[in-house]
């Protein structure tokens, strides 16, 4: 076994014992281990696909062009900042390798999370991450030819049967919402999360509702209240997550906005879907679609662009002709 596997096992053990100890104090070191063994696995695939590579150069975040001394160029690693979960999506990517990209970014936001304030608030973190880490370290085990269950052993059934009961709850949770008819199947489809600990074991108040309008619904985990336009809020965020994170990394506006019809942060500006039949563009609580263009300049007006006060300009032209006002 090489060093790599060994060290991903390792973690992955580890973290599971964290887990199994049921201590607080050993919440936060159980999310951590897990994390390392997922991002040293992932490496492992990625050192397959590529054997010669340098290992190291593999994970590195960023990269700067210098003269390769041939008259050409080749690029090195401008620090020691390593990718992480979010990233490594991105990466697999670029070396054509499938991944569900959702769960890694959900993963690292949960880390993220927990890393800044523990732990109350999130007192299904870990539990979720053992979960959500256990189908991505099976599609990574079969990708390289490893069987999981011979390697982790009792490790590798305690994250099986915790991934089971917690997919039962989510079952359970998510039969509350199977009568209402949301404005856009997206809504229905995509994640619930709570807001306040990010779990996806919301129950709908009212399972017999089928409003989306009052979808309101409580935390399994937490206990928080969660109302219908900010479940719809966190769902979007959600589900657009992924597309946000690589968005944003290449310069761009974002995916959703505030909606400046109802104020909810569910404007959705979705115009390059890996999947065309779900390219998007409107709000997905009160259906208002941003039309036309500006007044003065004639630009397009988009969520980004629109003037605050004044919807027939957009904000630069707002600002010429308005400021001081
Ligand atoms: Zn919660
Ligand atoms: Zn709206
Ligand atoms: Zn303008």
């Amino acid at each position: 076994m090489s060093p790599l596997l060994d060290n991903a096992i390792q973690s992955i053990r580890i973290g599971v014992e964290d887990y199994q100890a049921n201590d607080p104090a050993r919440a936060l070191s159980a999310i951590r281990n897990l994390h390392a063994g997922l991002l040293l696995l992932a490496k492992v695939v990625l050192v397959q696909l590529v054997p010669n590579a340098d290992e190291d150069a593999l994970i590195g975040a960023e990269y700067k062009p210098v003269p390769d001394g041939e008259g050409g160029l080749t690029y090195v690693r401008r620090s020691l900042r390593t990718i992480d979960l979010a990233g490594i999506g991105e990466r697999f990517k670029d070396f054509g390798i499938a991944v569900d990209q959702a769960t890694l970014v959900k993963l690292s936001r949960l880390r993220n999370d927990v890393e800044h304030r523990y732990t109350e608030e999130a007192p299904d973190a870990v539990r979720q991450t053992v979960a959500g880490a256990f189908p991505l370290a099976a599609q990574m085990f079969q990708r390289v030819d490893i069987d999981p269950v011979e390697k982790l052993s009792g490790a590798w059934k305690t994250m099986l049967e915790i991934r089971e009961v917690y997919e039962q709850e989510l079952r359970a949770c998510r039969e509350t919402f199977e009568g209402v008819e949301w404005r856009y199947a997206i809504v229905g489809q995509a994640p619930r999360e709570c807001p306040k600990c990010r779990s996806e074991l919301l129950e709908q108040m009212d399972p017999e509702n089928r409003e989306q309008e009052c979808a309101d619904s409580t935390c399994r985990s937490c206990g928080a209240r969660v109302d219908a336009g900010m479940l719809v809020e966190n769902a979007i965020a959600a589900h657009y997550s992924a597309a946000e994170f690589l968005d944003f990394k290449h310069g761009g506006d974002g995916v959703v906005f505030d909606c400046p019809e109802c104020g909810l942060h569910t404007y959705v500006v979705d115009t390059e879907p890996e999947d065309t039949s779900s390219e998007l563009v409107g709000c997905v609580v009160c259906e208002h679609r941003i039309e036309g263009r500006c007044a003065r300049c004639e630009d397009h007006l988009t969520p980004s662009n629109l003037g605050a006060d004044h919807p027939d300009f957009c904000d630069y032209c707002e600002h010429m002709l308005f400021k001081g006002l």
